[in-house]
């Protein structure tokens, strides 16, 4: 294959040249922001065509740097401490529906990525990746796993799942971003837990494979999950909508101060109705009421509505609950975060017991 590269031109289209004043010289801007910046400005652009240059440019992907270092790497180091994938990760079967949902985005985007580095598409790879860290992680997936790491027991099922999905996240980025951005990436890659038969650098590491993102013997891809999560994705967006019109209105200030009631035919209703558990968390609200609406020849109609969440505000965790105030060791607590610091005081006593 012959890679013809185009010539390097300003944001107006001009060539770049030094009598012009309009060159962007790659070793200023190492000097400045790092080579790392300039690896990833290379990869942004599709170098067969015309290639921009511009410092506004080079200010954006900076900004996409940082998110990728910030996000995602730094958010999945940090919430990494004392997990051990040997002794803590949990079975693919056994996560959450949304640690699966995500896993499984992973999964694919880790595939495209494979591929267009075989085709020398790393632009593709540029934006695909800032896509997923912006939107789906950082927007999505951290928001709403956010309580399960913050407020649940340090050894409790839903945040070992969280943790799994983060880890096997960090692993396939860190692999897959390698050859892009090669000091961060073999930086993220000491810091990430250790694990038998892994190679000393990330450089020596091979690119993921599906077990390795979602674990042996998982289906890469799941059509019905597909499916129920661009109707969950739906639904989401609408009440996304509503909670934001409640604020503009004052009627709530943050989206755990809110109950939502969801209105739905088919076909989103049966799918609200199974993930009915997972929604309130999903919605990032205290209530979700899910209701069967008249159907309107099959247009599947769906209507939300935004009211004050029912019960108190949880000192710990911010969510509302009816049951706060119900314990008389722990008045201002939820029921969710009762048994936890129960178990924290418990674990306390007996450590200083102990010494
Ligand atoms: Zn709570």
């Amino acid at each position: 294959m012959v890679a013809t590269p185009g010539w390097t031109l300003d944001e107006q289209g001009r060539a770049m040249s030094k009598s012009r004043g309009n060159d962007v010289d790659p070793v200023d801007i190492a000097n400045r922001m790092g080579a790392e910046i300039v690896r990833l400005w290379v990869a942004s652009v599709d170098f067969r065509e015309d290639v921009v240059g511009s410092e506004k440019l080079m200010q954006r992907i900076a900004e996409a740097y940082r998110d990728i270092r910030n996000k995602l790497f730094r958010y999945v180091l940090s919430n990494l401490e004392g997990f051990d994938p040997g002794r803590d990760a949990v079975p693919f079967e056994k996560l959450q529906a949304v640690d699966q949902y995500i896993l499984r985005k992973a999964w694919a985007l880790s595939a495209d990525v494979i591929q267009w580095y075989e085709e020398f598409a790393f632009h593709k790879i540029y934006h695909a990746v800032n896509h997923f860290v912006v939107v789906e992680l950082s927007a999505f997936y951290v928001d709403i796993v956010k309580d399960r790491l913050y407020t649940f027991a340090a050894d409790s099922p839903g945040r070992r799942a969280a943790q799994t999905a983060l880890w096997r996240i960090g692993e396939a980025m860190v692999r897959l971003l390698a050859p892009i951005m090669s000091f961060t990436c073999d930086e993220v890659w000491q810091y990430l837990p250790k694990t038998d038969s892994r190679a000393t650098s990330v450089h020596l590491a091979n690119f993921p494979e599906a077990r390795d993102v979602l674990g042996e013997g998982v289906p890469a891809a799941d059509a019905g999950q597909q499916e129920d999560w661009a109707k969950l994705l739906a639904v989401r967006d609408q009440v996304l909508k509503a909670l934001e019109e409640a604020r503009n209105q004052k009627q709530i200030g943050k989206s755990l101060e809110a109950q939502v009631k969801v209105t739905a035919s088919d076909p989103f209703y049966p799918v609200l109705e199974r993930y009915k558990p997972d929604l309130r968390y999903a919605f990032i609200v205290s209530q979700v009421d899910v209701e069967r609406g008249p159907s309107r020849n099959g247009s599947g109609h769906l209507a939300v509505e935004v009211a004050k969440a029912a019960g108190k505000e949880c000192e710990r965790c911010w969510n509302y609950s009816t049951r706060v105030g119900e314990d008389q060791d722990y008045p201002t607590l939820c029921e969710r975060c009762i048994p936890v610091v129960r178990q924290i005081a418990a674990d306390e006593s007996a450590a200083s017991s102990k010494s």
